[in-house]
């Protein structure tokens, strides 16, 4: 099968490269031509585990190809794929679907055979209908369908959740959408992976509602830890004795800064404003947003108190080590670093800092850090120490070679990654996150 996907960035890419795996004949298209030019030249232009080598592979068995022409790549295509960004919209928060929109009416003056339109960005509900309506405005006399098709890979981990994912849910609204996406996923249904068919505007609704309900679960355990460190209680204890409980579940119980990305931030506000918009407040994620979002100044604070309060704070030294919102990737978008770099800078705080993949891309967002060549470097003079994202490389830290570089053996670690008694051994004054 033929299949088209319009745009190459985390999902689309990912999503395309998977596809040509199954045998499907997918060609990546991105109006961003220094993206495609890197492609074809080998090079990601995203930070994925085993991505490289899963597009080299079928790029070289010729199921895999790139291109900035959409109106080549439709041509004969079965699927198309719509998976360009839907950020959150300057101002009030509503999901931007301009580059959705612009998609839709390219697809329909180009299209030059029947198709289904998919849509894989997370999109408000109704937005299938609108991707309908531009597309009949064309005039288009070919046969299509618009189909939701929401995705749900992790970043860091988005090869293995596309090929094993817990479930695949296709809103789709006719026979002919139904049949080709069956087509496309055929090889997963081989692999047993769950389906769910449901109508277009109930597929758009679970993308969201997973989000959130996923951003609640994080934010209802950040609160517990809150609360742990004030009553003297454990919250990965805590997070372990709720788990158990299959009606629970152990999964996205970590307490930490706060949750960010390229996704919970901007989905859950958008889900405030769908609910607005139908006049059914959703009053459990606005409380979450809220939370969340004042949590990643408070973890600012919690470094400053690490540092003897606010007033000490100026003038000395913080090293920031992982500045992604989470480990596996070089996404920056709305990392709780961001908040955490900002409070420590307007307390006059010097900063430091190193990230496995994502400086490049902090850079720009965090112009007042310096970032360094590795994490000694960054901890080097440094009067605290914090661990704003659990990459492996800071799992492990020589502890001795710390104290030794650093000004001051103070370790906040916001990730919860090692033990307190441990650390306090090494001579460190260590501060974590729910835990005393
Ligand atoms: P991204 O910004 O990494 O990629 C989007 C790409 O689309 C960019 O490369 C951009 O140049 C391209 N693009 C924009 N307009 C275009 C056009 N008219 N023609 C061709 N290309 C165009 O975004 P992403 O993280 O891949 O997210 C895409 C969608 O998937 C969003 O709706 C997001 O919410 C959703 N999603 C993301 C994730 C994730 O983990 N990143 C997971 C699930 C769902």
């Amino acid at each position: 099968m033929k299949i088209a996907m319009v745009g190459s960035g985390y999902v689309g890419l990912v999503s395309g490269a998977c596809f040509a795996d199954f045998g499907h004949d997918v060609v990546c298209i991105d109006k961003d031509q220094s993206k495609i030019d890197r492609l074809h030249d080998g090079i990601m232009p995203i930070y994925e585990p085993g991505l490289d080598a899963l597009v080299e592979n079928n790029v070289r068995a010729g199921r895999l190809s790139f291109t900035t022409s959409l109106a080549e790549a439709i041509a004969d295509a079965s699927a198309i794929f719509i998976a360009v960004g839907t950020p959150s919209r300057r101002g009030d928060g509503h999901a931007d679907l301009t580059f959705v929109h612009a998609v839709a009416r390219e697809v329909g003056e180009n299209l030059s055979g029947d198709a289904v339109i998919v849509t894989k960005s997370t999109v408000p509900v109704g937005t299938g209908d609108e991707v309908e309506r531009i597309i009949g405005e064309t005039g288009t006399s070919h046969r299509f369908s618009v189909v939701s098709n929401p995705e749900f890979l992790r970043e860091g981990a988005a090869i293995g959740d596309f090929k094993r994912p817990d479930r695949i849910v296709i809103g789709a609204e006719d026979d002919f959408g139904r049949d080709i996406m069956r087509e496309v996923y055929r090889p997963l249904f081989l692999n047993e992976s769950p389906i769910l068919f449901t109508s277009r505007r109930t597929s758009e609704l679970i993308k969201y509602a997973a989000n959130a309900f996923l951003a609640t679960k994080i934010t209802f355990i950040n609160e517990m830890a809150d609360l742990c460190e004030k009553v003297g209680a454990n919250v990965q204890d805590v997070a372990r004795g709720i788990g158990m409980d299959n009606r629970i579940g152990p999964k996205f119980l970590h307490a930490g800064p706060g949750y960010g990305g390229s996704c919970f931030p901007k989905d859950t506000l958008a889900l405030l404003k769908t609910a607005e918009d139908y006049d059914s407040p959703t009053r459990i994620v606005e409380a979450v947003v809220k939370t969340n979002d004042s949590r990643k100044r408070a973890m600012g604070r919690k470094v400053l108190e690490a540092l003897g309060g606010a007033e000490a704070a100026r003038g000395r030294k913080v090293a920031l080590l992982g500045l992604t919102f989470k480990p596996n990737t070089d996404d920056m978008r709305d990392s709780p670093s961001i908040a955490i770099a900002q409070t420590l800078s307007d307390a006059g705080v010097e900063l430091a800092a190193f990230d496995p993949e994502g400086m490049e891309l902090a850079r720009p967002l965090m112009p007042e850090v310096t970032m360094c060549a590795d994490p000694y470097e960054a901890i080097t003079g440094a009067d605290a120490t914090v661990i704003v994202t659990e990459w492996d490389a800071f799992r492990a830290l020589d502890l001795k070679r710390v104290r030794e570089l650093a000004n001051a053996p103070v370790l906040v670690d916001l990730r919860n990654i090692y033990h307190p008694e441990d650390v306090r051994a090494a001579g460190f004054a260590y501060t974590s996150v729910g835990r005393l």
